[in-house]
């Protein structure tokens, strides 16, 4: 070989080395961190054609949309069988505020009550076994339509009506029916019960006591109506305002019912009978101002028909309400 063909293998050797190892350096040699490489993103815009851009990483960035999360699940019965109750961690003191916070209904605030006018007692006479007086049919067959028991109480039930609407607090003594005539009660069974319809009244503190009777007698010509009371107490005169206010009342009504009976007046109870005692219990014993009305006989036919029309118990309470209210706020301690 020349010595030139030696040289040039030589240089072609070395030439071949110095590539090759510079591809080698090139595969291995460390990356620069701050190097930007370029990506190629497709875009596509509404309403373009499809394009393909040469952006750097920063650009793609800010291209790409939101990753988008996939939607929660619902805990199905299988996943979730048994739920641990939240208020089992705290032993269930919250599931007890809970109920009482939101589930049990606050009761609705009610209206102030307005304070009574008055408390009243209002005693249907009879009653309880004990007929009274008794309106017989005229035809002679023994047979009857109406007892002074039930007429007693439709009135005293009509005057409590009206006093409750005024703002009165009335008791009553009784409010069952009464028994029809055949089986009269023993008198000293009537005369206790007197005594207990009296106590009715010391039991609730009453400030007024009206005992309501209709008349009987022998004699089916008397008609009418009178009001009692015991003059021998010391509220005898308040007493004795109450019964003339009632008998006018009364009166009053029936003239508007268009019935037009004997105004028998107002009766003191000891000057018509002893003259020394009262006879009648009620209003003898009742602790507070009292009266006794007799509205009308049930042993007079005409006086009868009145009792039988609801009517004329109707414009009775109505009337005689109206005097016990006026009594009450004059001198009864109404309000
Ligand atoms: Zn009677």
């Amino acid at each position: 070989m020349s010595r030139w063909a030696s040289m040039l293998l030589l240089l072609s050797m070395a030439l071949w080395t110095a590539l090759t190892a510079a591809f080698g350096w090139s595969l291995v040699r460390p990356r620069n961190a701050a190097a930007q490489p370029v990506v190629v993103y497709d875009v596509t815009s509404p309403g373009s054609a499809r394009r393909v851009y040469a952006l750097t990483l920063e650009q793609a960035r800010a291209t790409l949309p939101p990753p988008v999360r996939a939607p929660v699940k619902a805990p199905t019965l299988a996943a979730r069988a048994y739920p641990i109750p939240e208020y089992a961690l705290d032993a269930g003191v919250s599931a007890r505020v809970q109920a009482a916070d939101a589930v049990a209904a606050r009761p609705a605030p009610k209206p102030p009550v307005p304070p009574s006018k008055g408390v009243i007692v209002l005693d249907p006479g009879h009653g309880r076994g004990d007929p009274g007086a008794v309106h017989y049919v005229p035809d002679g067959s023994g047979g009857y339509d109406l007892i002074e028991a039930d007429s007693n109480l439709e009135n005293a039930q009509r005057v409590r009506d009206d006093l409750e609407a005024m703002g009165y607090t009335v008791y009553l003594t009784r409010t069952g029916a009464g028994n029809g005539p055949g089986a009269p009660l023993p008198l000293q069974f009537i005369t206790s019960d007197l005594y207990a319809r009296v106590a009715l009244a010391k039991a609730v503190n009453a400030q007024l006591y009206v005992a309501f009777h209709g008349n009987g007698s022998t004699d089916r010509r008397l008609s009418g109506v009178e009001t009692w009371y015991c003059g021998k107490r010391a509220a005898g005169d308040a007493n004795a305002d109450l019964a003339s206010r009632l008998q006018r009342a009364m009166m009053d009504a029936l003239h508007a019912y268009g019935y037009f009976p004997p105004d028998r007046g107002v009766m003191e109870d000891a000057a018509r009978h002893d003259a020394s005692f009262c006879q009648f219990v009620v209003t003898r014993e009742a602790p507070v101002p009292a009266a006794l009305v007799e509205f009308l006989f049930l042993t007079n036919d005409a006086d009868a028909k009145v009792l039988l029309d609801p009517r004329a118990h109707e414009l009775m309470a109505q009337y005689v309400a109206a005097a016990i209210d006026g009594f009450m706020r004059d001198r009864g301690g109404g309000r």
